[in-house]
């Protein structure tokens, strides 16, 4: 969100990109350069420009991994990740249950609570990763943690 702001926000796709706020995914990643959007060049946008060099600085263009981390000491068990994570849902009935009894898990399940704490099983599924051209702006598992055991990042 702190990327976007600074973008244009008309969602024009000169970049390549459908939305601003999958260019602004992108540039976090390090997948494209802040001169790819090619509106923000413009004079009106010099401030949001400067402002976006200083944010990324040295880091633009490194290409980064997503990082989902679980906090055991903070982690209760709850099972509202195993819930509420749409990857989950989708592809593992099981899990709307909460705690996903079954063991061994679905394939594209994310998380599953075993031993009364959550643990991260496939983050190659997570809806941050693009596949087959889809790749989404979702923190539903951060957002909705109510220990604040999981944090999302790009390393
Ligand atoms: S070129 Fe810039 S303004 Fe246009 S969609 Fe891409 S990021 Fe948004
Ligand atoms: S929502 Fe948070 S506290 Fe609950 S199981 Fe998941 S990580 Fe643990
Ligand atoms: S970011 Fe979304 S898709 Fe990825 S693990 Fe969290 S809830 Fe699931």
């Amino acid at each position: 969100m702190e990327l976007y702001k600074f973008l244009p926000k008309t969602n024009c796709k000169k970049c390549g990109k459908p939305t601003c706020m999958a260019f602004a995914l992108d540039l976090l990643q390090g997948k494209v350069k802040i001169d790819d959007c090619t509106p923000l060049l413009e004079p009106k946008y010099k401030k949001n420009y400067d402002a976006l060099k200083d944010l990324i600085g040295s880091e633009e263009g490194k290409e980064k991994e997503l990082k989902i981390d679980v906090d055991t000491e903070l982690c209760d068990g709850c099972g509202i990740c195993v819930t509420i994570c749409p990857v989950n849902a989708r592809y593992s009935p099981p899990t709307l249950s909460g705690k996903a009894p079954d063991y061994p898990p679905e394939k594209h399940q994310l998380f599953q609570v075993k031993d009364g704490k959550c643990e991260l099983l496939a983050i190659k599924y997570c809806r941050r990763i693009e596949a087959e051209g889809r790749e989404r702006e979702c923190r539903v598992c951060e957002t909705y943690c109510p220990r604040e055991a999981i944090k999302i990042d790009y390393v």
